[in-house]
């Protein structure tokens, strides 16, 4: 009878201690975190399921982009390219260099990052000028503007007129995003969303198990960026998404608004109806050229153009008087729920 009991006892001990054993080596659950700041002269917000705080990660990540690629940090490769200094550039350059040629080629020459002087030459760049160009001043910067001018060899940039300058800005933050969420996989996060200011990099759900929520804006005319309103809500598990308008960055010279998108093709800053194109592909670099190209061409060649790209679609909001008028790609509302 006493012999039962010992049994039945030291039953019982082994499956508690089995059970603290399980409880102890079971993996942790993964916490939420969010890293925010700024960064390329606007914010971001990190926003991760994983296995502890990544904000050095997360920096290094737009760091090694700001160094590679900012025209306004004057020892960036692009920058030094800029100054035609001997450079052998690094696999982010090469990635960017090959999906602008790509983006240059699909939009007839409307996206370009050699635009550079003309952005210069406009006021929106790394030198301060806002004064009004003469024809014969555009014309002889135009001599030099176009991605033609310019080839890869093994890992040199090679220009064929040394007045050529490179801008990256319009393709560099959604490269960010995709080196951000790049770390983020790397360190094991299921769940993520990745905004460096308005470009997106999503997958997954958020803390409360739903899909993430993000919204485009209304684009109203705000250069303090503090007015902001939502035209509409996206709600999705897995998504790359850029958006460019003309709503912040402007000025007005003799009554006219100057955008600090350019026409790579006439030289001047666009002016059309088009206020902004939110664009989805399967990476975010691809997004953000397509969609500063969607700016330069308008509303009617920019559909016409993503409807022959696969896997992009695009959100225009076209001024029509007073009010505005959406305009999307016919994909559109089969890769994104709204
Ligand atoms: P945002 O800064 O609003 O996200 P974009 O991604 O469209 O907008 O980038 C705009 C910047 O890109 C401009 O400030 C300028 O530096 C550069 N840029 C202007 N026009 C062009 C163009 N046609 N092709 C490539 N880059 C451009
Ligand atoms: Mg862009």
């Amino acid at each position: 009878m006493i012999e039962r009991r010992y049994i039945i006892l030291g039953v019982a001990m082994a499956a508690v201690i089995g059970a603290v054993v399980w409880v102890v080596s079971r993996p942790q659950p993964l916490s939420y975190y969010c890293n925010r700041g700024e960064v390329f002269g606007t914010y971001y917000t990190i926003r991760y399921q994983g296995p502890e705080d990544l904000n050095e990660a997360v920096v290094a990540q737009m760091q090694a982009v700001d160094d590679a690629l900012s025209m306004f940090n004057p020892s960036s490769l692009i920058s030094r390219i800029n100054r035609n200094e001997e450079v052998c550039i690094n696999n982010d350059v090469v990635r960017v260099f090959r999906m602008s040629e790509w983006v240059n080629a699909r939009s007839q020459g409307a996206f370009d990052i050699t635009v550079a002087p003309l952005v210069n030459a406009w006021g929106f760049g790394y030198t301060h000028s806002q004064q009004a160009l003469s024809h014969d001043q555009l014309d002889s910067i135009l001599s030099f503007i176009g991605m033609t001018h310019l080839r890869l060899e093994n890992r040199n940039l090679i220009k064929d007129d040394s007045r050529i300058q490179l801008d990256a800005s319009a393709i560099a933050k959604g490269f960010a995003c995709d080196k951000v969420a790049e770390a983020l996989e790397q360190a094991g996060c299921p769940n993520y969303l990745v905004d460096i200011g308005g470009e997106i990099v999503l997958k997954g759900h958020n803390q409360q198990g739903q899909p993430w929520r993000i919204g485009i804006t209304r684009p109203e005319d705000d250069s303090t960026c503090t007015q902001q309103q939502i035209q509409a809500v996206i709600v999705s598990d897995s998504l790359a998404m850029a958006t460019s308008g003309n709503y912040r960055r402007y000025y007005y010279e003799g009554g006219e608004k100057r955008s600090h998108t350019i026409d790579p093709r006439t030289g001047y800053p666009v002016n059309h109806s088009l206020l902004s194109a939110t664009v989805v592909a399967e990476s975010c670099m691809k997004a953000d050229a397509i969609a500063t190209a969607c700016m330069v061409l308008g509303a009617k060649e920019s559909i016409q153009m993503v409807e022959t790209m696969e896997n992009v679609a695009c959100y225009l909001i076209v001024a029509q008087g007073d009010s505005m008028n959406v305009v999307k790609s016919s994909n559109w509302d089969k890769m994104v729920k709204i």
